[in-house]
């Protein structure tokens, strides 16, 4: 079994948390604030928010240095702010950018879809993850884009359908790299916890 931390600083952590309670192999569930919270779980789950303020938070708790010595070797995954802070670049920065855990080589662009009352809901295939014919609902807030992939070992879970003008890159919503996951959408605003067991099966590995 494993340990799963969720960050807390700031973003939507308690709904993730809420989706991590009915997965057998999760040993325990662990709002993660400190260092020493940190160093209590097996991986780690950085939700959405907003990813200026995250990182503001994070480097005022002096966690800025113990999350990226973390995301090094352990499973993470990222979810619309988390998926940016885990990238090693991002455009769409405000003025003087902001701080990045980085260990994804993926290039995001930030509020890719425009403001909030752009935020939309759709379904997405994850064909390697999850099957074929077994989409998954997914609820986009203000959300982010993979623009770019920066090694071969990305693997890209899924995309949205391309529309008129939209190049092939900026329809990335979801990849792995090794034990890193991102997602640009929020998988726990669903009763859908299938992307949470895809997690932990992938941390239950890490670990063995
Ligand atoms: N737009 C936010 C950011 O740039 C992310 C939005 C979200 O996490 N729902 O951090």
């Amino acid at each position: 079994t494993v340990v799963v931390g969720v960050l807390a600083l700031q973003g939507a952590f308690l709904e993730h948390m809420h989706m991590l309670q009915n997965i057998p192999s999760v040993k325990e569930v662990l709002a993660v604030r400190t260092e020493e919270q940190l160093n209590s779980v097996d991986c780690l789950i950085i939700p959405g928010g907003e990813s200026t303020a995250m990182a503001l938070i994070a480097e005022r708790c002096n966690m800025l240095e113990p999350l990226r010595a973390f995301v090094r070797n352990k499973p993470t995954w990222g979810t619309c702010a988390g998926m940016i802070m885990l990238a090693d670049e991002a455009t769409g920065a405000k003025k003087g950018g902001q701080q990045l855990l980085g260990g994804l080589s993926i290039c995001v662009n930030r509020n890719q879809f425009g403001t909030q009352k752009d935020s939309f809901e759709t379904m997405l295939h994850f064909p390697t993850v999850l099957g074929e014919n077994r989409p998954f609902h997914a609820v986009f807030i203000r959300a982010p884009v993979i623009t770019a992939i920066k090694a071969d070992d990305v693997e890209v879970l899924s995309r949205l359908e391309s529309k008129v003008g939209q190049t092939d890159a900026e329809t990335i919503v979801a990849v792995r790299q090794g034990h890193l996951m991102a997602t640009a959408f929020h998988p726990e605003l669903t009763r859908d916890n299938r992307l949470h067991q895809y997690f932990v099966h992938l941390a239950l590995q890490h670990k063995q």
